[in-house]
């Protein structure tokens, strides 16, 4: 008797679930492509919420709330010390501290009473756990939370589709907090073949920024790519910068090739700056000669500028990479 026996529920979904990942493998839209817009949709639905953004992990689906709240240290964050580690991981990982308060007895879940003790003017969110599959006290929660002006993350990772009555009405894990974190982890109730993860909030704000946080802007995607290309070089970006891609520029052998290979493409692209200001005509008068100034010389010989905006799709930016590939090939 295993604890759990996912070869029996592959049995009774197979057909399913091999036809959906065939018709993916077909297109090869593995990231970001339709099937996963399609399940945002229908995660937000069942939650009774606006938005569902899918992540990599239930982890991920933690963490990227968390960073956006842009906590600094000493910074709080209450949540149960019963339940997996990662519920506290990201709080220290984004870097406040856990508050840990006690559990009831009855239903494993956080204790609204010792929740409101543990306010203090540092509280920055609740994060109450769902725990094994019921939903904790979230009227409660949302109370505590609202009377002090903080927000609660929902960690639903064990809870997709629970719902709770409260005041009357049936109200679903995901509905009432600012943001809730499921994972797919195969072992949770709505598991993948691998790792997975989405949030989902009412919050339309808070759902671009989630974007933009699981992508990192999209240049982390470039960046990937373009590593494993000898002939460019990415974008360094200095550790102790936070970097906001105004200009996605590579350095590139054969720039002047590229550039025109993306042309034909139907590509955008930019140099900026073709000619350093140090060797411009009106400057001649100066005295700075070629070589005066190598890098600045250089960098106008190498770099080039690709397109990068919040609005560049997946299918986009592969075709991006690939010209720029293809070019090199
Ligand atoms: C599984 C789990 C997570 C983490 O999800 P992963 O997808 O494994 O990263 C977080 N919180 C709880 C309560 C979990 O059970």
């Amino acid at each position: 008797m295993p604890m759990l026996d996912l070869v029996a529920q592959y049995a009774t979904i197979k057909d399913d679930v091999v036809s959906a990942m065939m018709q993916v493998v077909e297109t090869q839209q593995f990231i970001m492509g339709p099937a996963v817009a399609q399940l945002e949709t229908e995660i937000a639905r069942l939650s009774h919420a606006k938005h569902g953004v899918g992540c990599a992990s239930g982890t991920d689906a933690l963490l990227l709330p968390l960073k956006a709240l842009n906590l600094k240290p000493g910074d709080e964050v209450i949540t149960t010390p019963f339940t997996f580690f990662a519920t506290a991981g990201t709080i220290y990982n984004a870097g406040a501290q856990p508050v840990f308060v006690d559990i009831q007895p009855d239903t494993f879940n956080i204790d609204p009473p010792a929740v409101k003790r543990a306010i203090t003017p540092r509280t920055r969110a609740i994060m109450p756990v769902h725990l094994y599959g019921q939903m904790a006290d979230m009227l409660e929660i949302m109370a505590i939370a609202s009377r002090n002006g903080i927000k609660v993350i929902e960690d639903a990772a064990q809870s997709i589709g629970a719902r709770r009555k409260m005041d009357g009405e049936w109200r679903m894990a995901g509905e009432l907090g600012w943001v809730t974190g499921y994972s797919f982890f195969p072992s949770k109730n709505l598991g993948a073949w691998g790792d997975g993860g989405m949030m989902v909030t009412s919050d339309d704000a808070t759902a671009d920024r989630l974007k933009k946080l699981r992508l990192h802007g999209g240049a982390a995607y470039y960046t990937r790519a373009f590593n494993e290309l000898s002939q460019v070089t990415p974008p360094t970006v200095d550790p102790a910068n936070e970097h906001i891609f105004h200009q996605y520029t590579i350095r590139a052998e054969r720039r002047d090739g590229l550039q025109a290979h993306l042309k034909k493409e139907g590509i955008g692209h930019a140099v900026y700056y073709p000619i350093p200001l140090h060797r411009q005509h009106c400057f001649a008068q100066l005295g700075y000669r070629d070589g005066s100034l190598p890098e600045a010389e250089r960098a106008s010989r190498e770099v080039l500028s690709l397109p990068i905006y919040p609005e560049l799709t997946r299918a986009q930016l592969d075709r991006v990479i690939d010209a720029v590939r293809g070019f090199y090939r």
